[in-house]
């Protein structure tokens, strides 16, 4: 059991901004501004011009009630808009479009892993609001000389997710941040690479006392941090016999402490009042459909990759962690079916694909892919991997090879995906990683033992030789793959080709 010494209460209000959406939730502006000057993506309902009229995006609708299915929540039977009232130069018509007690969807769960194991974090509500401008302060923002606004983001649809204060440690609350942009990610609802995809305000309370809400926080390792100093903070007006007030703190990021702003508002300050420019949606009967569309989710595939493949919950749960790796995991299996015929142990690849990899990633701190302009590239190509997996199978290369491939591979300044392998061809995967290991003098060239490798290969496989004289290009693979294998790894497997290639005419 957790013991929770501090009394140590969070809950977290998520900002995600549904940005995989063509346009902004109550206009027709596009939502792809980010390579965009500042307000060029704008028009007179996000800039809240007089006069200017509303119409909700169904599409951001039906987004919504998706991640609260995913979040196990209830679908409501009908949502309304709501104007929050309140002036600040990021929301020039001086109220912001919101939900007040009609959201789209409440009273779900979330599981993460607690202090002690599974913990589960109920969820209050997911509710739709609009995004306001984004404020950029000249300096810091306690300091600051200046202020400009860029109305792109203004109207972009916002969910926001509202958890209970069920976390008891910066810790759950970031893996609970975690969890959630897995989900989301799963969902495919939200780019969170994307600048202000996810936003954090976090309420932390100590001891039962009052609790302070940090605002606006733009990265989960900020919120982790804005929340340990917080409750150092906290701990420390105790300490001196204070008292702590319930009200608004910036978490300075630079400076990585949390600094108070105002006296937190109570909602009566807003003066929510019934959106008259959209009408009520009745939304109950979509829920079924959408609810059809769900995805397998991360923790519905994490148990079955345990299932199916027979491989530990730990490597499950890393690999489903995040969809981009989950997925090449899969793509690794699938491949190496298609390329060699048979199949690849799942453990094994699981090891390799995890342990090495992904490990040798983390370490690194960095992804397995990367954006050049809009395009997505992996910094290890998936032919490379299956390549090493089936040397290593095959015993042509030896582990400590195949790690220095690995690494070779992530050395590569713009990744491997550049070097995008050309099947059964001199830019084949097989041969550049062969190559590689040559140039690095791991692979020695030995005329005779090639040769003699290369004739008891021939003998010792005349299935492989009959399917390369019927025209089957790869069983010469296999022929190559067999003089690696009697030489240890150490011909050249260039030459072994040839050699080849020269015996059997
Ligand atoms: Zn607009």
């Amino acid at each position: 059991m957790y013991e929770n010494p501090d009394g140590v209460m969070i809950g977290l209000e998520v900002h995600v901004q549904l940005n995989k959406l063509k346009t902004k939730i109550f206009c027709g502006c596009s939502t792809d501004y980010h390579n965009d000057p500042p307000n060029s993506h704008v028009c007179p309902v996000c800039l809240g011009l007089p006069g200017s009229m509303p119409v909700i995006n169904k599409k951001a609708v039906e987004a919504a009630i998706k991640v609260g299915l995913a979040f196990n929540c209830t679908v409501e039977e009908r949502t309304q808009f709501y104007r929050k009232n309140y002036f600040y130069p990021d929301l020039p018509k001086a109220f912001q479009i919101t939900q007040y007690d009609f959201p789209i969807s409440s009273n779900g769960y979330v599981i993460i892993e607690g202090e002690d194991g599974e913990h589960k974090v109920r969820i209050n509500r997911a509710h739709m609001e609009e995004d306001p401008g984004r404020l950029v302060h000249e300096g810091t923002i306690d300091k600051s000389k200046y202020t400009l606004i860029d109305y792109n983001r203004s109207g972009m649809a916002l969910l926001e997710i509202v958890s209970e204060p069920d976390m008891r440690s910066p810790k759950e609350a970031r893996r609970y941040l975690d969890k959630l942009r897995n989900i989301i990610e799963y969902l495919d609802v939200s780019d969170a690479d994307l600048e202000g995809a996810m936003r954090v305000d976090a309420n932390i309370s100590i001891m039962g006392g009052q609790r302070a809400e940090i605002k606006n926080i733009s990265s989960f390792k900020g919120a982790e941090r804005a929340m340990l100093f917080e409750i150092v903070r906290q701990k420390n007006v105790l300490r001196r016999g204070g008292v702590v007030v319930q009200e608004t703190r910036h978490f300075d990021e630079a400076r990585e402490i949390t600094l108070s702003m105002r006296s937190k508002e109570e909602a009566h300050d807003y003066r929510y009042f019934p959106e008259p420019d959209l009408v009520p949606l009745k939304i109950s009967g979509w829920a079924p459909a959408i609810k059809e569309t769900l995805p397998e989710l991360p923790d519905a595939r994490r148990m079955r990759f345990v299932e199916q493949y027979g491989i530990t919950d730990d490597h499950a749960k890393s690999l489903t962690g995040e969809l981009v790796w989950a997925n090449y995991y899969e793509d690794v299996l699938k491949s190496y079916e298609n390329e060699y015929g048979e199949k690849l142990d799942p453990k094994f690849a699981a090891a390799w694909i995890n342990d090495t990899l992904k490990g040798e990633m983390n370490y690194r701190g960095t992804s397995l892919t990367f954006k050049v302009g809009s395009v997505t590239h992996y910094a290890v190509n998936k032919e490379y991997t299956v390549a090493i997996i089936r040397f290593l199978n095959l015993k042509t290369i030896t582990k400590n090879n195949a790690i220095y491939l690995f690494r070779k591979l992530l050395d590569e300044p713009k990744g491997g995906d550049y070097y995008r392998p050309v099947r059964n061809s001199p830019d084949s995967a097989e041969n550049y990683l062969m190559l590689t290991l040559e140039k690095e003098g791991l692979l020695k060239v030995e005329g005779d033992i090639v040769e003699t490798a290369a004739e008891e290969a021939i003998t010792e496989n005349p299935q492989s030789v009959a399917d390369y004289r019927a025209g089957k290009e790869k069983a010469l693979n296999a022929l190559v793959g067999a003089v690696m294998k009697k030489t240890r790894g150490r011909a050249d497997a260039r030459t072994a080709r040839e050699i080849l290639l020269e015996k059997l005419g």
